[in-house]
This record gives structure tokens, C-alpha cells and sequence, in this order.
């Protein structure tokens, strides 16, 4: 069990979390990034990447990754793998505790935590992920031009995701459970009124069809939940859009937090509802959820960490001349 001790602590190792290093590190703050079990995070689990920019070849999420965790450590982040059980936010400096004993004191907080997708936790949707079943429609839409794909929810984001689909796809069909979406009206308004949408309500996807060799999504069958009805549909695509687990857990009853569990930030900054302690990331972005997003919030956090880091010198300065 050891003390750490950093200016800028920084929670979470996706790119929200590599880039606000990489930010503090070149402002001579000497963060310390502690990344959890899956180091990297939701990028890990992706293949191709295609909409990072500055990379004209396709290249791969989990390669991104390593470059920049490599190029935050270069210049000068330090990082250590370690779980975050328990943290404290009422007084500064906060004070992080890992499952191995340890005891991170932070100046400043920077969360980047990030969100996992929500699955149905179907064994074929499992078969099929990356192969057709997508998490992700602005990453993979674009693999289903003159396709017919099916997106599984009823919130703003499969309303989103399908309505944003209907550019590329033939035909978009989504399945809700219910009989009724949870999206916001002018959504749903748009969404009825496009040509290429079917909407197939009460109905839950039981199954993914598709061959093994070369791996490949053919179709679904779903279920009316009221009839008990099986119907097959014919698809390339799967995106399931049924929500997203932020994770938040930590940090509840000390930060604002919506009712999705997303941190809340003030808009256009990463500021929480604690002085000191900033959010980066998926963590507090329930609309675009998108790693160069989460890139571009990591760097506002840095900066703004050292902002306040100065602010607070200045006082701190200012008080002991009064003194
Ligand atoms: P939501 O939690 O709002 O919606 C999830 C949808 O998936 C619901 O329709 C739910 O059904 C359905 N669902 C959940 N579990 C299952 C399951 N096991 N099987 C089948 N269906 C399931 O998640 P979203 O990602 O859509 O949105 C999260 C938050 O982000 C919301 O606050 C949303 O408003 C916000 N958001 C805002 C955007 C914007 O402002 N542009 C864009 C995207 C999201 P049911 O309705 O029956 O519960």
C-alpha cells in the first residue's frame, strides 16, 4: 500500500482520460492517470477507425489506444493501473483509494471514466459483434450503404441512430418493445415521416441470423411480446441502441449527476458541481459519445484544471501576504 500524491489526478484511460495527460503533462503538472482493469477503454473493444482524424488509412481502436497512452507517457504522465473503489470529494486535496490499498490525493480531479454500451445479452448478438451487430451507428453506418439494417430501442439515440442510418441504408427497421418511443417528439415526428423507416413495435429481437464462414449478419427474428408472434426480418445491420451505463457510481451524492446517470458539467466546459473536480469524456456525454469528442473534452479539462490550480495558487499566494 503506498501514498500518491499529484496536482492533477486523473481517473479513467480512454482518450478523454490520455489526452487530459497529455494536456496537464505539457503544462508541467505532473498528473498522475490511474487506468483501470480495461486500460484503454471502450476503443479497445472496437476494430476499424475510420473517423479519428488525421489518419487517411483505416486503423485500428486498440492501436489508437497505445499511441496515445505511449505519447502521454513521453511526455511525462505518470500512470499506474489500479481500481478506484472509493473516493472522497468534500475537501481538497481529494482523496482516491484503489482495490490494491493504495491512496491517490489529487489536487484536482479529472474524471474520465467513460460509459459502457448497453447489449440485450444475446449469445448470436455476441457471435455477431463486429460482424454486423454494432454498438455504433456513427462509427459503422457507413459499412451499410444500399443495405437493409435494423436498430433495436426507443430512445433519442435509436431514433437518432436510424434516422442518421436512413443516409446510407436502404431500408431502416427499428424494434421497440413497447408501443411507444421514449425519444422527444420532434424525433419521433421525423422519424415516422421518413420513407426508408419501418417501425416494428412490442417486439423484442430474440435472435441474430447470420453465417459463420465468412462471418456475416443475414437477418433477425424478433418477437411480439402481446401476440407471441415470431417474425424474421431481413438485415445486414444489427445496432443495438438501448442505452449506456456511465460510470458514475463513485461519484454519486457528491457530483451532480442526471438522471441517466451522466455527470453533469456546466455547458461548454468540464466544470462538475465541485469546484476542482472536472468530468472528460463519455462520462458526462450522454449526445455525441464519439472518441474524438471525448479526445477534445479531455484537453478542456487539462486546461481548465490548470486554471484553477493557478486561481487557486494566486489565493492561496494572495492570503499568506495578507497574513
Ligand atoms: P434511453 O435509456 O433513453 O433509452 C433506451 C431505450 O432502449 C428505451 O427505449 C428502452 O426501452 C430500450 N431498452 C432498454 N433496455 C432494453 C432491453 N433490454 N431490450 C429492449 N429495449 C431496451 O437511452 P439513450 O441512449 O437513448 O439516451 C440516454 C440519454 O441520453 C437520454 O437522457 C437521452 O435523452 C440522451 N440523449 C440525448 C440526445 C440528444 O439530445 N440529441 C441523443 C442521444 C441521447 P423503454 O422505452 O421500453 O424503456
Amino acid at each position: 500500500m503506498a501514498d500518491h500524491h499529484t496536482r492533477v489526478l486523473i481517473i479513467g484511460s480512454g482518450p478523454a482520460g490520455y489526452t487530459a495527460g497529455i494536456y496537464a503533462a505539457r503544462a508541467g503538472l505532473d498528473p498522475l492517470l490511474v487506468a483501470g482493469m480495461q486500460a484503454g477503454g471502450q476503443m479497445t473493444t472496437t476494430t476499424d477507425v475510420e473517423n479519428y482524424p488525421g489518419f487517411a488509412d483505416v486503423i485500428q481502436g486498440p492501436w489508437l489506444m497505445q499511441q496515445m497512452e505511449a505519447q502521454a507517457k513521453h511526455v511525462g504522465t505518470r500512470m499506474l493501473q489500479d481500481t478506484i473503489v472509493s473516493i472522497d470529494l468534500k475537501h481538497r486535496p481529494f482523496v482516491a483509494v484503489g482495490d490494491t490499498g493504495d491512496r491517490y490525493s489529487g489536487d484536482v480531479v479529472i474524471i474520465a471514466t467513460g460509459a459502457q454500451a448497453r447489449w440485450l445479452g444475446l449469445p448470436t448478438e455476441e457471435k455477431f459483434k463486429g460482424f454486423g451487430v454494432s454498438g455504433c451507428a456513427t462509427c459503422d453506418g457507413f459499412f451499410y450503404k444500399q443495405r437493409e439494417v435494423a436498430v433495436i430501442g426507443g430512445g433519442n439515440t435509436a431514433v437518432e441512430d436510424a434516422l442518421y442510418l436512413t443516409g446510407f441504408a436502404s431500408k431502416v427497421t427499428l424494434i421497440h418493445r413497447r408501443d411507444s418511443l421514449r425519444a422527444e417528439n420532434i424525433l419521433q415526428q421525423r422519424l415516422f415521416a421518413h420513407p426508408k423507416v419501418e417501425v416494428v413495435w412490442d417486439s423484442a429481437l430474440e435472435e441474430v441470423l447470420g453465417t459463420t464462414s465468412p462471418p456475416g449478419v443475414s437477418g433477425i427474428r424478433v418477437r411480439n411480446l402481446k401476440t407471441g408472434a415470431p417474425r424474421d426480418i431481413s438485415v445486414h445491420g444489427v445496432f443495438v441502441a438501448i442505452g449506456h451505463d456511465p460510470a458514475t457510481q463513485l461519484f454519486r451524492g457528491q457530483l451532480d449527476i442526471d438522471p441517466s446517470g451522466y455527470i453533469v458539467t456546466k455547458p461548454g466546459s468540464t466544470k462538475t458541481s465541485v469546484p476542482g473536480v472536472f468530468a472528460a469524456g463519455d462520462v458526462q456525454d450522454p449526445v455525441f459519445r464519439q472518441a474524438v469528442t471525448a479526445a477534445g473534452t479531455g484537453c478542456m479539462a487539462a486546461l481548465e484544471a490548470q486554471h484553477f490550480l493557478a486561481a487557486h495558487a494566486d489565493a492561496t499566494a494572495g492570503k499568506a501576504a495578507a497574513e
